[in-house]
């Protein structure tokens, strides 16, 4: 008989639980389904790692609810081979949650430590994602245009450096708000019929996240 641990059972009571709230995409399901959330929190909070919850990562972060992750990446539609920036690696777990979907993953995370950890953490679940301590509102401009860009923190607006970094087809998922709550934005570039970009954006349901700070959100947290 195959034993099933713990963390495996809570693993699919989670699961439930997102599909409950609606969570429909079988691909993003299976991936939450196989990353191992308790690797990315800190130790005094593994027990809680597959409570429907944010948990605190260090430097006053936070790790994203697993229904805000899930409902995030069902948003950005990721096809294996899709090429992806994070901005806002923070623990590193929507990172692997892309890995897990096929995507050539690029993150970039302002602050040293949680950069530092994360790499730690992702080489040691086995993911190869690229990552950079910087400013991500300025994107991450080598490597793109990008199929996908999601910031996992709150900003005042669009930044337009990473609309400027989407390929044609490509989605930027954002929370945009105020500095308590925030609505997430999908934002699809495409091409009007003379050629010229144009940019059209779904708007969904509201969230409260961190902020996000740099050059193109908030100045100060
Ligand atoms: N995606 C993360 C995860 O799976 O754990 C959750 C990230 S947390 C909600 C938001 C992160 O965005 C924090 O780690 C924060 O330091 C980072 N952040 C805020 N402003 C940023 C910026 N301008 N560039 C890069 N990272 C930023």
């Amino acid at each position: 008989m195959m034993s099933v641990s713990l963390q495996d059972f809570q693993r699919k009571e989670l699961i439930k639980k997102l599909i409950e709230s609606g969570i429909k995409e079988k691909k993003v399901l299976d991936a939450i389904n196989t990353v191992k959330r308790e690797l990315f929190v800190s130790p005094e909070f593994k027990r809680f790692a597959y409570e429907n919850n944010a948990l605190p990562i260090s430097n006053s972060q936070t790790i994203s609810q697993p229904y805000t992750v899930a409902f995030m990446t069902e948003i950005l539609k990721v096809n294996p081979g899709d090429k992806i920036l994070e901005i806002g690696t923070g623990s590193g777990y929507q990172a692997a949650i892309l890995c897990e979907l096929g995507a050539d993953v690029y993150s970039v995370e302002r602050i040293e430590q949680l950069y530092k950890e994360a790499g730690i953490i992702l080489k040691k679940a086995g993911y190869n994602v690229k990552l950079k301590c910087s400013d991500g509102t300025k994107g991450w401009k080598e490597y793109a245009p990008y199929d996908g860009i999601i910031v996992t923190a709150g900003s005042p607006s669009i930044p337009e450096t990473l609309v400027n970094q989407l390929a044609l087809g490509g989605k930027l998922v954002i929370p945009v708000g105020d500095k308590h709550i925030q609505e997430i934005w999908c934002v699809t570039k495409e091409k009007d019929k003379k050629g010229k970009d144009t940019f059209t954006t779904d708007k969904y349901q509201y969230f409260k996240f961190v902020p996000l700070i740099g050059d193109e959100g908030w100045k100060n947290a």
